[in-house]
């Protein structure tokens, strides 16, 4: 079998994100009803850049950068709480990194 066969590339190139504007998560939540579902935590940090990578990372960033980044998800994480537990969401798959196969 040959592996590229079912290769599909998921993720919109970085070029694509804009800001998101007129959508809440209030209107998609009952999409996380129970069990059954992944988070995915956005750490867009890299030591290097890899050559095939159109992830949105960026590298050089100080530690204060860092820790404003990760208050900020710590906020957003408080903000969605309340939600998700209005849906008893419960995550069975962590993943965290800009992509997949960084961690
Ligand atoms: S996000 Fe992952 S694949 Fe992309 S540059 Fe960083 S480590 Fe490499």
């Amino acid at each position: 079998m040959n592996p590229y066969v079912q290769y599909m590339y998921g993720y919109p190139h970085k070029t694509a994100y804009r800001p998101l504007e007129g959508v809440s998560l209030e209107q998609y939540v009952h999409f996380l009803n129970g069990n059954g579902h992944g988070l995915y935590v956005h750490l867009p940090f890299c030591q290097s850049k890899c050559g095939y990578c159109n992830l949105f990372s960026v590298t050089g960033q100080d530690e204060e950068a860092v820790d404003r980044y990760l208050q900020a998800f710590e906020r957003q994480s408080r903000q969605y709480q309340h939600l998700l537990q209005s849906v008893r969401t419960q995550f069975q798959e962590l993943t965290i990194g800009a992509g997949r196969r960084c961690i």
